[in-house]
């Protein structure tokens, strides 16, 4: 300890200009893009709902990014047969950004790009102004409650990866459910009954006192992202031979981390914010840093790097041109009529039988299944 002390450096103050101005507006915009895809899908549905008789208005493939488990299920299939399927290609694309944004700098679509982290933000915020400072769950109850979106995870990626063959995650994601589950979506919220909605309605308050309640606890994506985030080479560095042990960070940390008490902030909670780094009072003390070759990212480079991932993996979907489904206007209309007769598999074992009813059917049936089922359907 004494040694420490002695070779403590002079205090220089931390000078740098903050970022969470640049993250607000950088999630407001994104926040704003998926208010734009939901205008443009009212659009589409109109048409559907009119039978083909309005202008056509075309479906926004961005809505498949509200479409995480055919995006899955899509990185599965891209896994095993280097294809990407059709229903929902722009889903595997923004898949892709997302996981490789959280490679290289960890968890930061949370809080960078993602809405839902966006509005639990702004609704803590609240909060935090009026009482001064959000609810911290005990230890006892945090703990197992965040391993909750980790159980999520895991029966998807069980269902998916374990239960599930190749041939029958073809066939479900050709199956006319699968193709139109955006728009059931749609209507799920649209005419959301309930008990959704009380659910919805306990979330939402949930999350005002304790913030992020839904992403902390219960957001199978945020697990997906803290796991490729531990792998991820950039963390949070603390140079304790300039620390002040001022305990700034460790207020303004959203994820309630300890920062002031770690060298290396390694935790799959961290969304790489940089709030802490922003009120870290001393020079060169907080920063996140490539580990490996401890290399300083300025964080600037955080927003940068952040929004341009995002903006060439789906830029490289769109130039590519996959991504555009290639559902017909027809189909659509067709599958429109018949949605409330198109169901999903609801447990492990619904999974496995469907998983045995697929691979008895031969593969180039499953392919051409949602063909003759609107075929069928057009001569009926
Ligand atoms: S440790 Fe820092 S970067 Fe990570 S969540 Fe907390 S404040 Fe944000
Ligand atoms: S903000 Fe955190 S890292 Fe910076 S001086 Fe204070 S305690 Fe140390």
């Amino acid at each position: 300890m004494m040694a420490e002390l002695n070779t403590k450096k002079k205090i220089v103050r931390n000078n740098e200009k903050g970022i969470q101005n640049v993250r607000f507006i950088v999630q407001a915009l994104f926040a704003l893009l998926c208010v734009w895809i939901g205008f443009e899908f009212y659009g589409f549905i109109q048409y559907l709902e009119s039978g083909g008789t309005t202008q056509f208005v075309e479906r926004p493939p961005g809505a498949d990014g509200f479409l995480p488990i055919s995006s899955l299920m899509s990185f599965y299939l891209f896994l095993m047969t280097g294809a990407i399927h059709q229903a929902h290609p722009a889903g595997l694309f923004i898949f892709f950004a997302i996981i490789l944004i959280s490679i290289v700098f960890g968890k930061a679509f949370c809080s960078w790009l993602c809405p839902i982290g966006y509005l639990s933000e702004i609704i803590a915020d609240v909060w935090k102004k009026i009482f001064k400072k959000n609810i911290q769950l005990p230890k006892w109850l945090d703990y197992p409650l965040r391993s909750l979106k980790y159980l999520l995870l895991g029966f998807l990626f069980y269902s998916v990866f374990f239960i599930m063959s190749v041939v029958a995650v073809k066939a479900f994601l050709n199956s006319p459910y699968k193709i139109v589950s955006d728009i059931k979506m749609w209507y799920f919220f649209i005419d959301i009954s309930q008990f959704s909605l009380i659910v919805i309605g306990i979330l939402f308050l949930l999350s005002i006192p304790i913030r992020g309640f839904w992403c902390r606890y219960l957001c199978p994506y945020g697990a997906l992202l803290g796991i490729t985030a531990l792998l991820s080479p950039s963390k949070i560095k603390r140079n304790s031979l300039n620390c002040i042990d001022c305990g700034l960070c460790n207020k303004a940390c959203p994820a309630s981390i300890k920062v002031d008490k770690l060298k290396t902030v390694i935790s799959d909670e961290c969304t790489t914010c940089m709030n802490c780094v922003d009120v870290c009072p001393v020079d060169d003390t907080l920063q996140l840093e490539i580990v490996p070759v401890k290399m300083r990212i300025n964080k600037r480079y955080v927003a940068i790097g952040v929004v341009s991932i995002f903006v060439m993996i789906t830029g490289a979907g769109m130039i590519s041109g996959k991504w555009q489904n290639v559902i017909s206007k027809e189909e659509y209309l067709i599958h429109h009529k018949q949605l409330n007769s198109y169901g999903h598999p609801t447990s492990t074992e619904s999974v496995k039988k469907f998983n045995r009813d697929a691979n008895k059917q031969p593969e180039d049936v499953v392919d051409d299944k949602v063909e003759e089922d609107i075929l069928n359907k057009q001569q009926n």
